[in-house]
C-alpha cells in the first residue's frame, strides 16, 4: 500500500475486487463522492450488520484485527452495503449514465425473444426489499423479464438494482427507448412473466395514449369550428 499514500481516489481495493468478482457484473462503480455523503446512507446502518466495518471496507480504511468469522461477516456485509447503496445510486444522474455506459456495451446482455432481435437489456429487481427475488433482466423492446443467461446471476439480489431503475433510464434517455416488437403491448412469454411496474407502465402509458387522443380530438373540433367561423 506504500505506493498509493496520498492518491486513494484512483486505487480502491475492495471496490475494484468486488466489481471483478463472478457474477458482479452487473454492478457499476459508486462515486466516492456518493459515498461520502451520509445522506445518501439514511436508514442503512439498521440494514446492515457491522455497518461502520463494512463501510470501512468498502472505503479502504478498515484496519481491524479481528478474526476470520468475524471478518467474513464483515465481508458479507460490505457486499450486501454495497448493493444497498448500489441500488439508491443508479437512479442519481452520474449513477444513471454509468448503467447507460454499460448497456450501450452490452454489459447485460440482450433479450433471448427473437423478434427483439438481440435488445439490449436492463437489470432490474422485482422487489425493492432485499432478499426478496433474484435479479432479472427488463427488455424495453418487448417489455418483458427475463431470467439473466447464467446461474452466477442467481444469487445477486433483485433489490440492489430496484423495481424502478430501467424506467428511470429510458425517462432520462427517452431517445433510447426502442421500437416496440408488436403493437400489442403484452405478449404472452415462456420465458417472461408480468411485474408490478410493467402493468404501471403499460397503464401510464395507456393514460398518456387517451390523453394525447383527446387532445387531438379537441384541435380538430377547434379547427372545424374555426374554419366554419371563417
Ligand atoms: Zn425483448
Amino acid at each position: 500500500m506504500d505506493d498509493f499514500s496520498s492518491d486513494s481516489d484512483c486505487t480502491k481495493y475492495w471496490i475494484d475486487w468486488f466489481l471483478g468478482a463472478q457474477g458482479n457484473e452487473f454492478f457499476c462503480e459508486i462515486d466516492d463522492e456518493f459515498l461520502n455523503d451520509r445522506f445518501n446512507m439514511t436508514g442503512l446502518n439498521s440494514e446492515v450488520q457491522y455497518y461502520q466495518y463494512a463501510m470501512d471496507l468498502i472505503m479502504d480504511t478498515f484496519e481491524r484485527e479481528c478474526d476470520d468469522p468475524t471478518r467474513e461477516q464483515i465481508e458479507r456485509s460490505a457486499r450486501h452495503l454495497y448493493g444497498l447503496i448500489h441500488a439508491r445510486y443508479i437512479l442519481t444522474q452520474r449513477g444513471l449514465q454509468k448503467m447507460l455506459d454499460k448497456y450501450k456495451k452490452g454489459d447485460f446482455g440482450v433479450c433471448p425473444r427473437v423478434h427483439c432481435q438481440r435488445q439490449p437489456v436492463l437489470p432490474i429487481g422485482l422487489s425493492d426489499v432485499p432478499h426478496s427475488a433474484p435479479v432479472k433482466m427488463f427488455c424495453m423492446k418487448c417489455e418483458d423479464v427475463y431470467n439473466p443467461p447464467s446461474v452466477r446471476f442467481a444469487s445477486i439480489d433483485g433489490a440492489y438494482f430496484g423495481t424502478s431503475f430501467p424506467f428511470l433510464l429510458f425517462q432520462a434517455y427517452p431517445h433510447l427507448i426502442p421500437n416496440k416488437t408488436s403493437p400489442e403491448r403484452f405478449v404472452p412469454a415462456i420465458f417472461g412473466f408480468k411485474i408490478h411496474e410493467h402493468a404501471r407502465l403499460a397503464r401510464w402509458q395507456e393514460s398518456k395514449r387517451l390523453e394525447l387522443n383527446k387532445r387531438l380530438e379537441q384541435y380538430e373540433e377547434e379547427e372545424r369550428r374555426r374554419k366554419r367561423a371563417q
